[in-house]
């Protein structure tokens, strides 16, 4: 029995739950959490120079899906408020909505693919929320229910 008290303090810090006791937002050294918001707009664009319809003008439903990572939670146990994040990118997508994306500065540049729409969004979504603890993962971009496109880091 003496022994066995002796032990326990031991073996705990021999295994992984021994790191239980320190406060939890510095008791995960490893792994990553992952949060994921979407939200959705309308526009229209043309793709320049691609042989198909979608040299045409047209438009799409966009459903946007933005993913932040971190490893490190803040002491109410969440990496980022769900709210910041649905917060950012729903000012991102105001300035889509309802255009047509190929006026809009940053795809003078580029083409209006949802590939580059995908870009956009990341790099807006990075100025947001900076590279600290939180930083951006992947951004998705869906044309429809059937074709997405992403840009991750
Ligand atoms: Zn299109």
């Amino acid at each position: 029995m003496f022994y066995a008290l002796r032990l326990t303090p031991y073996s705990l810090l021999l295994t992984p739950y021994g790191l239980l006791d320190f406060p939890p937002s510095r008791a995960i050294e490893y792994g990553m959490f992952t949060l994921c918001v979407k939200d959705s707009f309308a526009a229209a664009h043309r793709l320049v120079g691609y042989k198909g319809k979608c040299e045409e003008l047209h438009g799409h439903n966009f459903t946007v899906e933005v993913c932040v990572a971190g490893q490190q939670l803040q002491d109410d146990g969440m990496l980022i408020d769900f709210t910041v994040l649905k917060d950012h990118l729903h000012e991102i997508l105001d300035i889509l909505d309802h255009k047509y994306i190929n006026d809009i500065p940053f795809f003078s540049g580029h083409a209006s693919s949802a590939e580059y729409i995908a870009m956009y969004v990341f790099s807006e979504m990075e100025k947001r929320i900076g590279k600290g603890r939180v930083s951006m993962r992947k951004v998705r971009v869906w044309e429809s229910d059937r074709a997405s496109a992403s840009y991750e880091r």
